[in-house]
């Protein structure tokens, strides 16, 4: 059996690739920052273990590792966003997006790297956006940090194929989660006409394609960045 760390796994996503992943077999944490009762609900539903860290804190991450035990996937899907025209952006909301969602990824992958090179097995599943690859209009420091996850899956999936670990990416596009409750009806639907599946990501449309990249099936796959977005990207 293998173990698998999923962050942010409380709600939305990470929820759904906690679930996805406990389906194939794998033991999961399901780590959360406040949502105490939602996770430890879903570890139990899901046979896995709860255990809250602050993936922006470095030794909060080392301690959740260390009580864990070691990993052999990695699911780096804490995020947040914020929408903000740039010019009003604060200095601490820019290192705080950039706190979780960038070194959040740094904490996890290596706090578990060790583990995964002596064995010589790993899968690492780094959630990015499409707003990563696009762009998006007052979303300056949600995007930049999510592109900086492209160039992060792109560079450790050549440092650490030799070590037999992949890394790829998935970057989802409107998925209908907590993140998106903040969006008017006329954005969403406007969301919705430019997605020409014409409909929002559920958030288990994107856990099947995390659920694979996890699999032994996808041994031959790294370093790839993966729409999860009904077309939206294209
Ligand atoms: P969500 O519904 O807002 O859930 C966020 C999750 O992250 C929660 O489990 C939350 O834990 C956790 N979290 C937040 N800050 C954390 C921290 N510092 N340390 C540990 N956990 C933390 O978000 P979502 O929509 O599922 O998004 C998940 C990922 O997908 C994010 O990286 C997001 O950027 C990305 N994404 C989402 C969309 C979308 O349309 N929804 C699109 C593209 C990419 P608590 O519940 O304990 O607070």
């Amino acid at each position: 059996m293998r173990r698998a760390l999923v962050s942010g796994a409380s709600r939305g996503i990470g929820a759904a690739c906690a679930e996805a992943l406990a389906r194939d077999g794998n033991f999961v944490a399901v780590n959360y920052l406040k949502s105490r009762e939602r996770a430890e609900a879903l570890a139990k539903r899901i046979g896995g273990a709860a255990f809250q860290a602050d993936v922006s804190d470095y030794s909060q991450v080392e301690r959740m590792t260390a009580a864990f035990g070691s990993a052999d996937i990695i699911v780096a899907n804490a995020g947040i966003a914020l929408q903000k025209l740039f010019s009003d952006t604060t200095p601490e909301e820019w290192r705080r997006v950039f706190a979780v969602n960038v070194d959040g990824a740094y904490n996890l992958i290596r706090s578990a790297l060790p583990h995964m090179i002596h064995e010589k097995w790993g899968r690492i599943v780094v959630i990015s956006s499409v707003w990563g690859v696009r762009g998006g209009s007052c979303e300056a420091a949600y995007s930049a940090s999510k592109a900086a996850l492209i160039g992060l899956t792109k560079a450790l999936a050549k440092e650490l194929g030799p070590s037999g670990i992949t890394v790829n990416c998935v970057c989802p596009g409107v998925i209908d989660t907590d993140m998106n409750s903040v969006l008017d009806g006329e954005t969403v639907a406007s969301l919705t006409e430019d997605t020409p599946l014409c409909r929002l990501g559920t958030p288990e449309d994107v856990a099947e394609a995390v659920r694979f990249l996890c699999s032994e099936g996808a041994s031959f796959v790294t370093g790839q960045v993966i729409g999860v977005d009904g077309g939206f990207g294209v």
